[in-house]
Order: C-alpha cells, then structure tokens, then sequence
C-alpha cells in the first residue's frame, strides 16, 4: 500500500501549505493548472499558491481522504475553480481522461504539475521486491509521461510543464534507491522535454526539494525506524526540515512569466545542501 496506517502521529502537526502574508499579485490571472498529488503536502502548497495568484486549479490524488475536498475547498476559498479527481496516475487510461475533465471544466490547460510519488524505505536492494520496484517506476516516472504526453495536444505558447524531483535525484539515498531512480529519470524526461518543446514555447522545469514536513517521510519512514522522521531536517544545513509553504513560491515562479528564460532546468530548494548537477 502507498500510505502506512497508523503514522500521521508522527507528523509535525499543523504543516501550513500558504501563508496569510503571501499576497497574490495576479502572476497566474486566468491560467489553468492541473496538480498531481495536490491534496497534500508539496502539491496542495503549490495548489493553494496558484490560486492565489489567480488559477484554477484541478487536483489529481489517489486515495479517498477529506485532504482532496479541504483543497478543493480552500482553492475556491480564493475565488478560483477548483477540481478534485480520484484516480492512480500509473493508469495511461485514467491519466488521458483526467486531462480531458480538466480541459472540459476549465476551458484549457496551461500549467501541469507532476507531483504524485511513492516512496518505500528499503536498507537492502535484495529487500527490493519486483512489486516494489516497478511501483515506484508506474507512478513517479509512467504517470509523469502519461499526464504531460495526455497535456501536450492542449498546451499552447506559454505553458509550462513542471515535475517535482527531489535531492535524491542529485545526491543519492542509500535507503531510497528505487525513489532516487526515479527522481533522476524525472530529471532526464525534464531536460529532455524541454528541447522537444522550446520550439512551440512551452517550458519544462522541475523542482527538486531538500526534506520537507509532508506525510510522505511518516508514511515511508514511520513503521521502519520513526527517529529519521523526527531527525528530517538534520542533514540540512539550515538545521531543520522545510514547510510546504516554502515550496510554493518555486512553482509559482516557474509556472509564471517570471522564467520567461528557463528552461529545463532544476530549481533546488533544499535549506543549502549543495548538490551535483
Ligand atoms: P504527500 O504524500 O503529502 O503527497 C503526495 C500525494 O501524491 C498523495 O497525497 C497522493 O494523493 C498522491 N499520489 C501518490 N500516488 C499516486 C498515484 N499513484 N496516483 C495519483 N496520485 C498519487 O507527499 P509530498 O512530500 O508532498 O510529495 C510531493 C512530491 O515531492 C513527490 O514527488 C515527492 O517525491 C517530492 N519530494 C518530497 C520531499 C519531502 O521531503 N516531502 C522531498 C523531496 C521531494
């Protein structure tokens, strides 16, 4: 299963995905956004600041919480549309129709954030089952391809694609091997995708996060040894962990005619680990 049960204990409570004093300034007027993952964490983070800078906002997530709801709610607390869709982005079929009920309910598409990930804790690569493996292959790297390969035939002059990668994909992990893949192979599809598509001036860019207060770290790390939870942020030389309101400036610049210039490139926001690459 993708979420272990039983770990929320373990969350530092009250992570907050925006803050009051981030005032929108219009940056995304009129644009249309589609989120994997946005009903929690990172996604709802960068959810919640595109609406307040003027998107409508469609959610993608798998499992039936009130998280998809609250977002949805919290979208259209700023005056905005927003869309929640229940669905597993390692499905090629689900992903095409997904896209479709966001283009039909929103009139477009210009902004697509791939977000939904897995990531299992194993010491041992023999500990690594094929199941395992390829989980991790079906949703963080497939469903990647499916949404933006669904996305492209609306995307016009302007758009932005964005994937959330992650430290691992630069520095390693010895406990998140098959996670780590897959976040570089996010970065190669990126840096890829941008050439293919600088010409019809639809920009790729990824996001690469140091630790961050999500439930993905207590569902991954919680049943296996729940002191790395509470020691998140110890290898980050700022000395502690990130709050999903950190990250949602970064996908509101990429989205935005802010980075006009950039293009296949990796914003690291990490509290100062420096990494390769
Ligand atoms: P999270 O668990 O809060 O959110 C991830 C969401 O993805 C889930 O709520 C779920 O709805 C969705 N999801 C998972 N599998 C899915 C599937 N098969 N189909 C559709 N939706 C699915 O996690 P988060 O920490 O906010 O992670 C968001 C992204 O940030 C991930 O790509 C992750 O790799 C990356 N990241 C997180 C951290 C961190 O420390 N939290 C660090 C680096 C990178």
């Amino acid at each position: 299963q993708d979420h272990q049960p039983g770990v929320e204990k373990l969350m530092k409570p009250l992570a907050v995905h925006i803050r009051p004093e981030y005032r929108g300034s219009g940056k995304l007027e009129g644009r249309k956004a589609l989120i994997t993952g946005g009903d929690s964490g990172i996604g709802r983070a960068a959810a919640l600041h595109f609406a307040r800078e003027g998107a409508d906002v469609a959610i993608v997530y798998l499992d039936e919480t009130e998280d998809a709801d609250e977002t949805v709610r919290l979208i259209e607390a700023e005056g905005r549309k927003g869309l929640a869709i229940a669905g597993d982005v390692s499905s090629s079929g689900f992903c095409r129709k997904a896209v479709e009920q966001v283009v039909q309910a929103f009139g477009g598409l210009d902004i697509v954030v791939n977000n939904a990930s897995v990531q299992y804790v194993s010491m041992d690569l023999t500990d690594i089952s094929d199941e395992m493996w390829q989980r991790h292959m079906d949703v963080n790297i497939n469903g990647y391809f499916y949404i933006t390969r669904a996305a492209l035939p609306h995307l016009k002059k302007g758009a932005s694609i964005i994937a959330t990668s992650s430290i691992n994909a630069f520095a390693g992990n010895d406990a998140l091997v098959a996670y780590s893949t897959t976040k570089a192979a996010e970065m190669g599809l990126t840096r890829s995708l941008a050439l293919q598509l600088v010409d019809k001036g639809i920009r790729v860019n990824a996001v690469a996060p140091g630790p961050v207060w999500t439930p993905l770290q207590p569902a991954s790390w919680g049943l296996v040894d729940p002191q790395k939870v509470a020691d998140l942020g110890k290898s980050v030389p700022m000395g502690r962990a990130g709050e999903p309101w950190e990250l949602g400036p970064a996908y509101v610049y990429l989205a935005s005619e802010d980075s006009t210039f950039v293009t296949g490139q990796t914003l690291h926001v990490n509290g100062g680990m420096i990494v390769n690459g």
